[in-house]
């Protein structure tokens, strides 16, 4: 979700969750039991994580966003009893474009920001390093063909459904064309997700 307030608090599930287990808070304990044995955090965890993030001062001031998430339909059911949405954006793109994405990120192993080997729009000044910091940058080992194919069933199982479950209600969800998406100045990227 985006206000009209800035700046907007970016949320996600997955620092959420690490957050916790650091911390070891009860919710924490919880889900580093599933994680301990390899299984998924089930979806009631994650959404007491998301619950007690909402209520804090940051989000009631600025707003907040979600960044991939919920991507299954029991997650949007779930978060529908703790807080309303008011836009949700679907960035549109085609298998091959991600895919070749995918392939090409690198990022910065200090700041994290995100280049790519194959879209000129973000390589960087010089080759393999960051141009901020001048660290070399890495590939992330999961950005393979392999997990690709397979992160890409999941979505089309999964988050299409989502969508769907949206889409429901007039006006909610906004689609962004990925392919013009870099090139939209961020004002007019607000301006395409603002209220109405
Ligand atoms: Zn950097």
């Amino acid at each position: 979700m985006i206000n009209k307030f800035n700046p907007i608090v970016h949320i996600s599930t997955g620092d959420l969750l690490r957050d916790h287990v650091k911390k070891s808070t009860p919710v924490g304990l919880k889900a580093k039991g599933f994680m301990d044995t390899g299984k998924l955090v089930p979806d009631e965890i994650v959404i007491e994580m998301v619950k007690e993030r909402l209520k804090q001062d940051d989000v009631k001031k600025h707003g907040y966003m979600f960044d991939g998430y919920p991507r299954t339909l029991e997650q949007a059911k779930a978060l529908d009893k703790v807080t309303k949405l008011n836009v949700v954006a679907v960035i549109d793109i085609d298998k091959d474009t991600l895919k070749k994405r995918i392939l090409g990120r690198v990022n910065c192993p200090k700041c994290n920001r995100i280049y790519s080997t194959n879209n000129p729009k973000l390589m960087p000044k010089v080759a393999g390093k960051c141009d901020d910091c001048k660290e070399i940058l890495i590939h992330r080992a999961d950005d393979n063909e392999e997990t690709f194919e397979k992160r890409w069933n999941t979505y089309q199982e999964q988050s299409v459904d989502v969508i769907k479950y949206y889409e429901k209600r007039k006006g909610l969800v906004r689609h962004i064309d990925s392919l013009t998406m870099l090139d939209i100045p961020e004002k007019e990227l607000k301006k395409m997700l603002s209220l109405k």
